[in-house]
């Protein structure tokens, strides 16, 4: 294929999923990320609605400002054909779909976002997310319930606040003009790539590999190597003095590379039967990456499922923790006993003395005490019993402890 390798565009099922509702597109000005949700059918759709449309503002023009207001009338374009879709296949009913876009103004660039799709910058060796994310847990971290290390990891991670689709006539869109300087990297992906790559690995694939391409390669790979259980796709911008970063010819990837498979008819996909025999449960789930209409109610909701969430955990770690402490204290007590089944003689005071427990010590704690001192003086034993003695004699029981001291006795120095 001809490129001139100053731009790139991947997508990838992963390794889970079995269809792709990611789309992608790297043209002559213009580069876009798509990640559609709606179960069963409507993901790859919306996502493929949304960058087809958007794909018409692919042009040079005049001002960044005005590529800024393509864009945003393009995905406002968008969203009004994904409720006009859904009108007409009520079952796609639900659907919807993040874009992150940028639109190449020779210095500038016009950004739109809605939704987790991302951008990020690499200049000058730093990497930065350039988009905020439209979720439910970042909205957590920007009001400072929890911290971005929680956010990555919570259980409602991919709860999305804001996305094209037919709920929301006036969807809030996300736009901005940026400079942009020769050395630049632009990366727009989905979050099957952000979600499961560390910012760290993502630094290092696009600071070190050169050609666009094959650095867009390496960061699906990375996704997969993960295990990819969302699809993924990846388009990467390089941006040179000669203010051309076009993809030759323009390439779409991912759901919108292949033809819309409904026309007027009800959209029935095929339910998999393999799939369907081994995960009965998960054919009937939803899916995970799935959009909740914006409402206070909801917000509010999903505030205190995470509050009980939070005391659910403490509570359960305080209950770990007072077993374990339990668990020590009877293992101590069980072995205590245990030790103080034992007596041994040996020497204290310079005199012959039973011990009961056992000789090792655990640390500060000794594990035997004096139980009885008997007037038999070790200096007077024998050189080998009073060796013995100072190194101390086991006994199996109190008699048999007893019966050593007897033979102690008599075996005296005259
Ligand atoms: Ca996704």
């Amino acid at each position: 294929m001809a490129t001139t390798g100053k731009s790139a565009a991947v997508s990838h099922v992963g390794k889970v999923r079995s269809n792709n509702q990611d789309s992608g597109y790297a043209g002559q000005f213009l580069f876009v990320v798509a990640d559609g949700m709606g179960g069963h059918a409507g993901g790859d759709v919306a996502s493929a609605i949304a960058v087809k449309r958007i794909s018409e503002t692919d042009r040079l023009y005049s001002s960044a400002h005005d590529a800024e207001f393509a864009l945003r009338t393009a995905l406002l374009a968008a969203n009004s054909l994904l409720a006009e879709t859904v009108f007409e296949h009520s079952e796609l009913t639900g659907m919807g779909t993040t874009v992150s876009g940028i639109l190449r103004v020779e210095n500038k660039i016009a950004l739109a976002h809605i939704g987790d799709s991302r951008i990020y910058l690499l200049r000058d060796t730093v990497l930065t997310q350039v988009t905020a994310d439209h979720t439910f847990v970042q909205r957590l971290v920007d009001s400072g319930r929890i911290t971005a290390e929680e956010a990555a990891v919570h259980p409602r991670r991919s709860v999305l606040m804001r996305v094209l689709g037919d709920v929301d006539a006036s969807p809030e869109i996300d736009t901005t003009v940026l400079e942009t300087r020769p050395g630049d990297r632009w990366l727009l992906c989905s979050d099957g790539l952000s979600s499961y790559v560390s910012d760290e690995k993502m630094h290092l694939a696009l600071s070190t590999i050169p050609a666009a391409q094959a650095a867009a390669e390496k960061l699906v790979k990375d996704s997969l190597d993960h295990g990819a259980p969302d699809n993924v796709t990846v388009v990467i911008v390089d941006i040179d003095e000669s203010g051309d970063s076009a993809h030759v010819p323009p390439i779409t990837v991912g759901s919108a590379a292949v033809p819309l498979v409904f026309e007027n008819e009800v959209v029935r996909r095929p339910m998999r039967l393999p799939s369907l025999l081994l995960h009965p449960l998960k054919a009937a789930q939803p899916d995970d990456s799935h959009f909740e209409p914006e409402s206070d109610d909801y917000l509010t909701a999903l505030i205190l499922e995470d509050r009980r969430r939070e005391i659910r955990r403490r509570v359960g770690w305080l209950a770990f923790v007072v077993i374990v402490a339990g668990l020590i204290i009877a293992a101590c007590v069980i072995g205590y006993e245990f030790t103080q089944r034992h007596y041994f003689v040996g020497a204290q005071d310079g005199r012959v003395t039973i011990f009961q427990g056992v000789q090792q010590d655990i640390g500060p704690i000794s594990l035997s005490h004096v139980y009885k001192t008997t007037t038999l003086q070790v200096s007077d034993l024998p050189a080998y019993q009073r060796e013995t003695v100072e190194a101390t004699i086991n006994a199996d029981d109190l008699d048999d402890a007893q019966r050593i001291i007897d033979q102690l006795t008599s075996s005296r120095k005259p």
